[in-house]
């Protein structure tokens, strides 16, 4: 068993919640991904695994595992959470996000970490965590013809044209 379930269970019972087993294959589903998971993902994975469990179950187990810091939760404007292992295989990371086809990808920067150090040092701040999200359009949408299609106000100059 994965010391993750482990860790996870311990949770449960400090805070005095019942360990099912309903709960724990929830749980890993997302720490056996590297993913950036919607609740939708998640019952498809479970129901690949023919288990058969509730959407209220799959959204119980996952406020849980957010509060025990084991999950980290995210909203990249999609109008729903995905779901992050906080302890995948790159801890500190950075997204770019795909405007038009939703595909997240990783990547990891010493500088990012580097202006987060001395933007904090500097104002007497101790840092624990952040984040960055960079939305656009990625390669494959490109490639595809894809153009950013842009919602909002137009300039003042462009509507005197
Ligand atoms: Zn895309
Ligand atoms: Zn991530």
């Amino acid at each position: 068993m994965s010391p993750f379930i482990q860790l996870f269970r311990r949770y449960l019972r400090e805070q005095g919640l019942p360990v099912t087993q309903q709960r724990e294959v929830v749980a890993d589903v997302v720490f056996n991904s590297l993913e950036h998971l919607s609740i939708e993902d998640i019952e498809a994975d479970l129901k690949g695994r023919g288990e058969r469990i509730g959407k209220a179950t799959i959204y119980r187990t996952m406020e849980i595992l957010v509060r025990s810091g084991l999950v980290e939760e995210h909203d990249f404007g999609e109008g729903f959470k995905r779901y992050e292992h906080r302890f995948g295989q790159q801890p500190v990371h950075e997204h770019l996000i795909c405007t038009s086809c939703s595909k997240v990808t990783e990547f990891q920067s010493p500088e990012v970490l580097r202006v987060r150090e001395e933007a904090s040092a500097m104002r007497g701040f101790r840092p624990v965590r952040h984040r960055l999200e960079i939305y656009g359009l990625c390669s494959d949408c490109q490639a595809r013809g894809v153009t950013v299609s842009y919602q909002g106000l137009t300039c003042p100059v462009d509507l005197m044209n």
